[in-house]
């Protein structure tokens, strides 16, 4: 009997979604824009009903360079789609928006969980999963081990978990 197909995803990745307008400080011009904020990209227009012209996805060039709650302002480093770094300075209307946002931010940088079904063996040591010896996916960097690799608790507050997870060895000899 092979592994048992572990469906074991913490959280809908379609429910990380928010949009609304604000305001964003680039090449020192402060500007009100429409933002549209997905799992795979953060993108803004000039207004609800029309086109982005910028956006930005969340992979490794995405940065969080400065988060200030007090003033409601975050400070991003991105990749627009003209390949270009760019840093974003956004500031929100009220510090309950601020505070959404980031936190859905942080979550839409949270790494895609590797498939279990592709992933027959632990990352560190290849002992192959089956029913006894179960996969466990490491919060972290998303990869899966076996128990013995994946037994550190850790909170990762940059990926928005406050509160101890799973991480992998790796990932804990990093933090
Ligand atoms: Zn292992
Ligand atoms: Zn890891």
């Amino acid at each position: 009997m092979g592994p048992k197909p572990s469906k074991h995803i913490e959280y809908d990745r379609n429910d990380i979604k928010t949009q609304g307008y604000i305001s964003i400080t680039t090449k020192e011009k402060e500007k009100k824009k429409y933002f549209r904020l997905s799992h795979k990209s953060l993108k803004y227009s000039d207004g609800q009903n029309i086109p982005s012209k910028n956006k930005a996805f969340f992979d490794k060039n995405f940065k969080i360079r400065l988060e200030n709650p007090d003033e409601a302002i975050l400070v991003l480093e991105v990749k627009n789609i003209r390949g270009q770094i760019q840093q974003w300075q956004l500031k929100f209307e009220t510090n309950d928006e601020y505070i959404s946002w980031v936190s859905l931010i942080k979550k839409a940088k949270r790494p895609i969980w590797e498939d279990p079904i592709e992933n027959l063996a632990c990352k560190q040591c290849n002992v192959d999963f089956s029913v006894s010896n179960r996969q466990h996916h490491c919060r972290k960097c998303g990869k899966v081990y076996c128990y013995l690799h994946s037994s550190n608790k850790i909170a990762i507050p940059e990926l928005e978990y406050n509160t101890p997870v799973r991480v992998c060895d790796n990932c804990f000899k990093d933090s």
